[in-house]
């Protein structure tokens, strides 16, 4: 059996599952990392959380998801600040040391305008996360979503970001779902990795066809992303974090948790 010294999982992935259920189950499981999603927080109290992230055991690896900056109006935008600075207070709260930001784009916004708020929402958080000691780390999403969800799609544009800001507090989650198909993948990873700003390696699989562009997420070897080649370019790159298991699918959700997991560390261990 494969060492899972480095083996993460998100809390979403088991989203039927409670904050401390899952827990439980993961640490028997023998995972040593856990990404907490905001989501999963709810009905405990920030030091319940804390306390039961201490007590399994499991290194607390993120807290998913802050960003969205993009917004029609100021004051939407300046509302949007404001909760990415209380996610940093959460995190810090939880000891997470580490936010994943999915920027946000916006249907009514041209995308060259949605990626100078992104950039102007970064500039204005940024100085909050240093203070406090949270890493940021921006998470370019599949060009699938560029509508709604990312106007930033490319390592090498979140790689443009890091640069601009020159920050060690601010990086790059690198999701195979999202940059597989990038042509320049290897390249970029490589060039991301010359200014250390990898943070985060993300893994799942791309189902043909996918039949839900959200909730549809395949387990590692269920689809065509050639994981253990992209985790060797990030490795090469000189990441030695986790390698984070984060799914979402209506499909495995429904099914029995417990039969799920074990398929989880399986697939983990064959194609990881
Ligand atoms: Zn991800």
């Amino acid at each position: 059996m494969r060492d899972l010294a480095d083996m993460a999982i998100h809390t979403i992935t088991t989203k039927p599952w409670k904050l401390d259920t899952a827990l439980e189950k993961y640490a028997q499981a023998g995972i040593t990392g856990v990404s907490v999603w905001k989501e999963s927080l709810e009905g405990f109290t920030l030091p319940e959380a804390r306390s039961l992230l201490e007590t399994s055991g499991l290194k607390v690896v993120s807290l998913v998801r802050g960003g969205f900056f993009p917004a029609s109006s100021l004051a939407q935008r300046m509302k949007k600040v404001e909760e990415n600075k209380q996610l940093i207070d959460t995190a810090t709260a939880i000891g997470a040391p580490l936010i994943v930001l999915v920027c946000g784009a916006d249907p009514g916004i041209p995308l060259q305008e949605a990626r100078k708020q992104i950039e102007e929402g970064i500039a204005q958080i940024l100085p909050y996360a240093e203070d406090k000691h949270i890493k940021l780390a921006i998470e370019p999403l599949h060009p699938m979503y560029a509508d709604a969800r990312s106007a930033i799609v490319t390592i090498r544009q979140a790689h443009e970001l890091c640069i601009k800001f020159d920050s060690k507090s601010l990086g790059i989650a690198v999701d195979v779902y999202h940059v597989w198909w990038d042509p320049d993948l290897e390249y970029q990873i490589e060039k991301a990795g010359e200014s250390n700003s990898i943070f985060a390696f993300h893994v799942c699989d791309w189902k043909t066809p996918t039949l839900d562009m959200l909730n549809d997420r395949g387990l590692m070897g269920e689809g065509c992303i050639p994981i253990r080649t992209i985790r060797q370019w990030v490795q090469k790159a000189g990441f030695s974090g986790f390698n984070e298991v984060e799914i979402f699918s209506n499909r495995y959700w429904s099914m029995d948790q417990d039969q799920y997991l074990s398929m989880i560390v399986k697939a983990y261990e064959e194609h990881v």
